[in-house]
C-alpha cells in the first residue's frame, strides 16, 4: 500500500510499504480521511521532534525514521482480529492514536495521555493515517455511528479541545477567553460552545481568523494590536476577569495577558506546545491565586466528543478547508498550509 513517510526535515516521500496484518485483539481500519496537524508541519519544518531519529528508537515501538505520518484519521473497519466481537466490518470508526506502556504511574492513574513512554500512531511508529490501512488495539477504536468519516477525522483535534475545557473545570455559566484563533484556538472555541458556554471571547489579530472565530461561536473577538485586551476582558466581565482562559499560541506576551485576564481563583490552561522556555511573572499568579495548568492531547475524551458532534452541539464541517489525495500531500497539503496559514484550518487527505 502507499504511505506518506517522514524521512527527515523537509523530506516526506510517498512510498510503497507492506500492509499491516491484523492480530488478536486488534482492528484493521481502512483510512478514508486523515487531517494534517500543526504537529505534522513542525515535524516537516523543524523535525525530527516526535519522530524517533535513527539513533534513538521509540521505547515502545522500537521504530525510527522513516515513519508514516498522520494521526487525525477515521475510516471503516476492514477486518477484525480474533476476539473482537463488538464491531462489524464496514463500521465507521475513529482511531485514538496512542502508543502507551500501560504500566507507569500516569497510565495506572488514568492519565495515559502523559505516559512516560508516550507515543502516537503517525509520529512514533505503528503506521499512520496517511496510508490505506492502520491496525490498532480494540480499546483505541471508537465507533462513529451515523457520522461520516470526514467529520470523524476532526474528532481528534476536537478531543484535544474538549480535554482542555474539561481539565479547566469549565461550566456553562463561565466566561472564557481563548487566545489565538489558529486550528487549536478555533476547536477550543467550538468545544466551549458545545458544552454550553455562551460567553466566549477570542483574542486574535489576523482578519481571516477573526471571522472564523465568530463562525466557531465567539461572542466577542478582540484584536490585541488595537485593544488593551486585559482592560477589555475586565470591562466585559464587570471587573472580575474570565473564569477560564486558554493559551493556544505559545507566546510569552500572550501567556502574560492570559494570566492577567483570568479571574482571582480562576484557571488559565496552556494548550500550546512551546518552542522555548516561557517567562512568567509569578506574582501575577500569587496575588490573585490564578491556577495555571498544562493540557496535553486527550484521555477518555473521544467518546464524549463524538457524542457532542452527533447531538449537533458542534459542526466540524466549518474546519475543513481543503480535501486532497495522498499524492498531493506535500504540495497541496503541507506547502499549502505553510503558505496560506491563515486561510486554512484543516486539509483532509484521502489515502486511497
Ligand atoms: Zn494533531
Ligand atoms: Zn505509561
Amino acid at each position: 500500500m502507499k504511505a506518506a513517510r517522514f524521512h527527515g526535515r523537509g523530506d516526506i516521500r510517498i512510498e510503497d510499504v507492506p500492509e499491516p496484518a491484523v492480530r488478536p485483539g486488534t482492528v484493521k481500519v481502512e483510512v478514508e480521511w486523515c487531517g494534517i496537524c500543526g504537529t505534522d508541519l513542525h515535524e516537516y519544518l523543524e523535525g525530527p521532534i516526535f519522530a524517533p531519529p535513527a539513533d534513538a528508537p521509540h521505547p515502545l515501538t522500537g521504530e525510527t525514521v522513516p515513519i508514516t505520518l498522520g494521526h487525525e484519521f477515521a475510516g471503516v473497519v476492514a477486518e477484525l482480529g480474533e476476539g473482537v466481537t463488538d464491531l462489524r466490518v464496514g463500521d465507521r470508526v475513529v482511531v485514538e492514536p496512542y502508543i502507551i506502556c500501560g504500566r507507569c504511574d500516569a497510565c495506572t492513574n488514568g492519565r495515559y495521555n502523559v505516559c512516560q513512554s508516550l507515543g502516537f500512531v503517525g509520529l512514533s511508529g505503528m503506521g499512520g493515517g496517511f496510508s490505506q490501512y492502520v491496525v490498532a488495539e480494540r480499546r483505541w477504536i471508537h465507533p462513529l455511528g451515523e457520522l461520516g468519516t470526514d467529520v470523524g477525522a476532526l474528532v481528534e483535534p476536537l478531543a484535544v479541545a474538549y480535554h482542555a475545557v474539561r481539565l479547566a473545570g469549565t461550566r456553562p455559566d463561565h466566561t472564557a477567553v481563548v487566545y489565538g484563533a489558529g486550528p487549536i484556538g478555533l476547536v477550543t472555541t467550538a468545544a466551549l460552545r458545545a458544552v454550553g458556554v455562551e460567553d466566549v471571547i477570542v483574542v486574535e489579530p489576523a482578519a481571516v481568523r477573526k471571522e472564523k472565530a465568530a463562525v466557531a461561536g465567539a461572542a466577542h473577538v478582540l484584536d490585541p494590536t488595537s485593544t488593551d485586551v486585559v482592560a477589555e476582558v475586565m470591562e466585559l466581565t464587570k471587573g472580575r476577569g474570565a473564569d477560564v482562559t486558554f493559551e493556544c499560541a505559545g507566546v510569552d506576551v500572550v501567556l502574560k495577558t492570559a494570566i492577567q485576564s483570568t479571574r482571582a481563583g480562576g484557571t488559565c490552561v496552556n494548550v500550546a506546545i512551546w518552542g522555548h522556555e516561557a517567562s512568567v511573572a509569578m506574582n501575577d499568579l500569587v496575588f490573585r491565586e490564578v491556577n495555571v495548568l498544562g493540557s496535553l492531547a486527550y484521555a477518555d475524551d473521544h467518546r464524549p466528543t463524538i457524542d457532542l458532534i452527533a447531538r449537533g452541539k458542534v459542526d466540524p464541517h466549518q474546519f475543513i478547508t481543503g480535501r486532497i489525495g495522498l499524492d498531493d500531500l506535500v504540495v497541496g497539503g503541507f506547502e499549502e498550509l505553510i503558505r496560506n496559514k491563515e486561510e486554512n484550518v484543516k486539509i483532509l487527505v484521502r489515502p486511497s
